[in-house]
């Protein structure tokens, strides 16, 4: 009886375990012979060693793939190369690191006895099926259950020095494993994270450049509209002649009530008085805008020169204003400010009025939009 289970048990190890030998099991191990004791202990380190390369392998993948410390990779790296010399010394097999899953040795092992427990000091340790074949894309899904290096469990008989050193080795890989799988989920959260946010990012630039184009196209349009009013505007006193045009076809300067032009040179008028009003503390003084025919004759009856003759001044247009508070004697800081921003908004002083002009008018300006 006890013969022929112990070479029933030689035969299962010669031969890697490819067939469970269940009746085995029940055998306390005080009443197996010693060297069968070595030879099963050694049989079942070198099952968990391979499933221990599998597991390492697939998590190694993992973390390159999100690209983790290179350190960690590294040491698992080496911890299951030496893992694997290890693997070769005990069974004489060549190594054989990139296997098919399919026939790996967890498949091959589903019904072995040798039972793997997690004693070592491995963090979190998972109580994963070790006949289970790891599926390498599974590890990308949201699964439960990540893969855990099974462990080689603790001498309960006779063993040999290469078992032990298979202990210890597929110890330091079932750490080093669980190391490289945690700065890999770690990674991937960090890096889910950055790409969310720059997800957001990119949203808001896209929602800011879309309010910016948004304004711009209403400053485009408000430009065109009022280029469109002004153009209407310049053309508005045509049909009448100098001195003739009625008081309802001009416009009003909002600093002055007795002010009254062409629409487009009182809209510009108001502009350039908010600059001058920034610059000298007081409004424009204008002593005259648009003046009537009428006005032209009574001007030309009283100050002589100064007016022009009645049908010519540009006064009778709706485009020329007398100014006053120093704007009115050259060489004043209100005068040279004048000159120096009224041009800006087609507010001139004509060349005739100049200081070396025909007839030199400081106080005479006219709007040339
Ligand atoms: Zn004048």
């Amino acid at each position: 009886m006890v013969a022929a289970l112990a070479m029933s048990m030689c035969v299962m190890v010669t031969v890697s375990a490819t067939a469970g030998d269940g009746g085995s099991a029940l055998i306390p191990t005080a009443l197996v012979p010693g060297a069968v004791q070595v030879e099963r202990a050694r049989a079942g380190a070198v099952d968990v060693a391979a499933d221990a390369i599998e597991v390492a392998q697939t998590v190694q993948a993992e973390g390159a793939q999100v690209a983790i410390d290179a350190a960690q990779l590294e040491a698992l790296e080496a911890a299951t190369a030496r893992l694997d010399e290890l693997l070769v010394e005990a069974t004489g097999e060549e190594p054989d690191l990139d296997r098919d899953p399919a026939t790996s040795r967890s498949a091959e092992r589903a019904a072995a006895d040798v039972p793997a427990t997690a004693t070592a000091p491995v963090p979190a340790p998972v109580a994963a099926d070790p006949a289970a074949p790891i599926d390498p894309a599974s590890v990308f899904e949201q699964t439960p259950a990540p893969p855990t290096v099974p462990l080689v469990p603790p001498a309960a008989g006779k063993e040999d020095e290469t078992t032990a050193e298979l202990r210890e080795a597929v110890a330091a890989v079932a750490t080093l494993t669980s190391t490289v799988r945690q700065s890999a989920e770690a990674k991937r959260v960090a890096d889910a994270a950055a790409a969310a946010a720059a997800a957001q990012a990119a949203a808001e630039a896209a929602a800011a450049a879309a309010a910016a184009q948004a304004a711009a196209d209403a400053a485009a349009q408000a430009a065109a509209a009022q280029a469109a009013q002004r153009a209407a505007w310049k053309q508005s006193l045509l049909g009448y002649s100098n001195g003739k045009i009625p008081d309802s076809a001009l416009c009003g300067v909002s600093f002055d009530a007795s002010v009254r032009l062409r629409c487009d040179a009182a809209e510009q008028l108001d502009v350039l008085n908010v600059a001058y009003r920034a610059q000298f503390g007081s409004n424009l003084v204008v002593n005259d805008s648009y003046r009537s025919y009428a006005g032209q004759v009574a001007c030309k009856r009283t100050k002589g020169y100064l007016c022009a003759t009645p049908g010519t001044s540009n006064h009778g247009s709706g485009i020329a204003v007398d100014l006053g508070g120093g704007i009115d004697s050259f060489g004043t800081r209100q005068h040279r400010w004048m000159a120096a921003h009224a041009p800006d908004l087609h507010w001139d002083l004509p060349s005739w009025a100049t200081w070396g002009g025909s007839k030199p008018e400081a106080w005479h300006w006219e709007y040339t939009g």
